[in-house]
């Protein structure tokens, strides 16, 4: 074994760094008005993520643990129930 004192190279050790939540990344977040829904599951099936998953009522749901705000459940709804709203976080200081 190699004494410290005997070392020609110092290799320093790089932590990775704590993996970022995806979610809080988001800049908007999308939200499901239950009123336009009609049950297609257009949404369920396109997001990337696997963030909307459905009810045993039959209404999807987004798990905004998982949701990256990338907004493609919005634009594949057809009734237009999928909305998006600004997200508003408290900056850490
Ligand atoms: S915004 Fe993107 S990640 Fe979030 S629920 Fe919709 S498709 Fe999934």
């Amino acid at each position: 074994m190699i004494e410290e004192h005997e070392a020609k190279f110092v290799i320093p050790i790089i932590q990775p760094r704590q993996q970022e939540q995806p979610s809080r990344l988001r800049v908007f977040k999308p939200k499901i008005d239950l009123k336009k829904c009609e049950k297609n599951y257009n949404c369920v099936v396109s997001c990337p993520h696997a963030a909307i998953s459905v009810k045993p009522d039959g209404f999807p749901v987004i798990d905004y643990d998982l949701c990256t705000g990338c907004l493609i459940c919005l634009r594949e709804c057809p009734t237009f129930a999928i909305t998006e709203e600004h997200e508003h976080r408290v900056p850490k200081v």
